[in-house]
């Protein structure tokens, strides 16, 4: 017995996690519950009536469902009619074809989790890309045509975030701060670097905070649904639904429906570079981030896929990743600490005190 408790404390001293490029709490004072935006007036929440319906009947509303298909490339709009409230083949192919995308059950029905899938706040970039860059043993993503910045490497990229369409709920330094860290964490592992500038005009990349329609054919939809898009290279241009709670620090922000800004700019940062959806769901472009989720660290998906199109950093190690890559701890890099003596007196008082 003394030896298991023993055992455990020893374990324990070993694993001690700290936070490493974070300055803020992961953890919220507040209990998390992933599913309590399901009960939030937010955009999809609608289609959580559509759970358990069976084809071939007449579904009052499943064409706004059928939109959201082909929005996300799933569904094809045929001859330009609209679409329909039947539940018919093309939907039940549609929804096989999400099922298989985002690693869900493939029962071609709208099943509980399939529904809850559908309802998850998410990237608005379409899932659709051509299957001749998809790898069927890895699971990242290319765009069309495979673009990447072309210039030569090493690379820099400059940044910048548009003077006018800004946020007023976190002040712009901590705004700047999430941005940095996202663009940190790719920069790590490909030879490009990052560059904020105040030339908004000239930038590589521009940010900016938007509500609706905003030009570009592809309007924010308000709280939830689509909270972000980023165009693939070297279009440069990321765009954040403004209506989204916005968040650096769960603790302060105690919102159900508060979004991680790193992120969201994680994700979109991966588009930007040239890197489309993946079906791994752990990785940072799995297209679905739930409100009060932290997905800030890239997986070994993230890191395959951008190094196929930029090459590794040099200062890159894949020891360094195993550690983040296997921790199931969102936002959190474990790192081992030193046992110490006094770690060592701890456990052999214990011992003798059993
Ligand atoms: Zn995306
Ligand atoms: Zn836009």
């Amino acid at each position: 017995m003394s030896f298991f408790i023993s055992f455990f404390l020893v374990s324990f001293l070993f694993s001690s996690p700290c936070l490493s490029t974070r300055t803020t709490p992961i953890f919220s004072s507040k209990p998390i519950n992933p599913t309590n935006y399901h009960k939030i007036q937010g955009t999809w929440h609608e289609f959580e009536k559509f759970a358990g319906a069976n084809k071939g009947n007449q579904i009052n509303g499943i064409s706004e469902l059928k939109k959201y298909f082909h929005r996300f490339g799933y569904l094809k709009r045929m001859d330009n009619l609209n679409f329909t409230d039947l539940f018919d083949d093309h939907l039940e192919h549609a929804l096989i074809k999400y099922q298989e995308k985002l690693g869900l059950s493939v029962t071609g029905k709208l099943d509980d989790n399939t529904v809850s899938q559908i309802i998850s706040p998410r990237c608005g970039v379409s899932d659709s890309t051509p299957k001749l860059f998809m790898h069927a043993k890895r699971n990242y993503v290319f765009f069309t045509g495979k673009p990447r910045w072309s210039r030569s490497i090493p690379i820099t990229l400059t940044y910048a975030f548009s003077p006018e369409n800004v946020i007023n709920s976190l002040s712009m330094s901590e705004t700047k701060d999430a941005f940095q860290r996202a663009f940190n964490h790719w920069a790590s592992v490909i030879p490009v670097t990052f560059l904020e500038s105040n030339d908004y005009g000239f930038a590589d990349i521009k940010i900016g905070f938007y509500k609706g329609e905003h030009g570009d054919g592809e309007p924010f939809d308000g709280v939830l649904g689509v909270l972000a898009h980023a165009f693939s290279p070297e279009t440069g241009r990321f765009h954040l639904d403004a209506a989204e709670t916005w968040s650096v620090d769960f603790e302060r922000e105690e919102s159900d429906v508060a979004i991680d800004l790193e992120s969201v700019a994680t994700h979109e940062i991966g588009h930007l570079l040239g890197l489309a959806h993946t079906s791994v769901q752990e990785a940072v472009m799995f297209p679905s981030l739930k409100p009060r989720e932290m997905k800030v660290n890239l997986k070994m998906d993230d890191i395959k896929g951008i190094q196929a199109l930029y090459g590794s950093n040099p200062n890159f190690s894949y020891q360094a990743l195993s550690e983040s890559d296997t921790s199931t701890n969102n936002g959190v890099n474990l790192r081992k600490r030193p046992l110490t003596w006094s770690d060592f007196i701890l456990v052999l008082v214990l011992w003798l005190s059993m």
